[in-house]
């Protein structure tokens, strides 16, 4: 009797143990599958970045194209969440679209350092393992998200930087430019303007580099959040950084719980903005911890963290972010954010100044 007792408690902490996989690939939690009661059954959010964006300052012709570009990037990731596509898959290739595009700080169109070149940060995150991957100041990978889930899925690392990165990037097959795919005139020029300008600027002052007089060329960032059907949340980032960065400065977008964060139990996060005021604060953990501890709701989170804590610390920029059940915050300081959210039906918000166009 003893025996046959003894075998079926075996037998069920066995097949218990079958059930709950994310032990045996790292995982530094075992999130259990979400309850599909979701509010949204999937969802998506994007920005291309935070700034001194204003409607005065726009041509008729540069919003559509914003417009068309952030729809066609969303719409990719939408489409992948609808087939039943993992939210990481979601994540990379919407990015992938705005890495490509010339208008968005990011790959092809990313500002320009000091010695007018062009390094590349990315991260990406996975909310069911809490797993990582992210690069920085690369300078020949057209795709910096795919080699920051990469890093994710085939390194033991979190981060890798500069040449170590590139090298582990031609290891993994990853698509490599000259870098000279990344030039764009209007980068350039705002270099150039930067550049006169310091000229200019008083030399003594430890601000002098960001100067709030030319700090709204250092915007443009991409990221993406997505949810997709099976409850779970991936977050991820690009950035060429900050126009005119020195001495390899790395900012928040490759920082994760700065830039990047994705917990199924909470939320997902991608932040842009002015980096070292995210990192410092460590913004998209902050949201997380918030609601995992605090009992917040996604709203109230991204509302203390955005509208007071970066605002009273002086950062600059803004998030978008997903909770586990669909619900979407896009919250900024700045005078305008490029963004876009699509709900599992369909629907498309879509905002460049404060209120929302569509
Ligand atoms: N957060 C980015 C950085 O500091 C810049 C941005 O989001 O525009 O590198």
């Amino acid at each position: 009797m003893k025996h046959i007792f003894y075998s079926l408690v075996l037998l069920l902490s066995l097949s218990a143990c079958k059930e709950n996989p994310s032990g045996e690939d790292g995982a530094m939690t075992s999130t259990p599958e979400k309850q599909r009661d979701s509010v949204q059954d999937f969802a998506i959010v994007i920005h291309g970045g935070a700034g001194t964006i204003l409607k005065e300052n726009m041509t008729d012709s540069l919003e559509t194209a914003y417009e068309a570009k952030l729809t066609e990037a969303i719409q990719t990731g939408y489409k992948i969440l609808q087939n039943g596509g993992t939210s990481l898959e979601a994540v990379q290739r919407t990015i992938n679209v705005m890495e490509n595009s010339p208008l968005f700080n990011s790959a092809k169109g990313a500002v320009f350092n000091h010695e007018g070149k062009n390094e590349l940060d990315a991260s990406i995150m996975d909310g069911k393992t809490l797993n990582a991957g992210a690069v920085a100041g690369v300078t020949n990978i057209k795709n910096p998200i795919n080699l920051a889930n990469e890093v994710m899925v085939n390194s033991e690392h979190v981060l890798l930087s500069g040449k170590g990165a590139e090298e582990f990037a031609e290891e993994q097959g990853l698509e490599i430019v000259d870098p000279s795919y990344f030039f764009t005139q209007k980068r350039y020029d705002a270099l150039q303007r930067t550049l006169e300008q310091e000229k200019t600027a008083k030399k003594d002052t430890k601000t002098a580099f960001y100067d709030p007089f030319i700090k709204d060329d250092k915007y443009g960032t991409v990221g993406c959040v997505a949810l997709d059907k099976n409850g779970n949340l991936a977050a991820g980032t690009s950035t060429g950084g900050m126009n005119n960065k020195r001495y390899n400065r790395i900012g928040d977008s490759p920082i994760i719980g700065a830039g990047t964060y994705a917990n199924n139990k909470t939320c997902g996060v991608s932040s842009t903005g002015w980096g070292e005021y995210f990192m410092r604060g460590l913004v998209a953990y902050d949201i997380s911890a918030m609601m995992e501890y605090g009992g917040k709701s996604l709203k109230e989170a991204t509302d203390a963290v955005i509208q007071k804590k970066l605002t009273n610390m002086g950062g600059t920029g803004g998030i978008i972010s997903l909770d586990n059940n669909g619900n979407v915050s896009m919250e900024f300081n700045t005078p305008g954010m490029y963004r876009a959210y699509m709900n599992d039906k369909g629907e498309l918000q879509l905002g460049i100044y404060k209120e929302l166009q569509k």
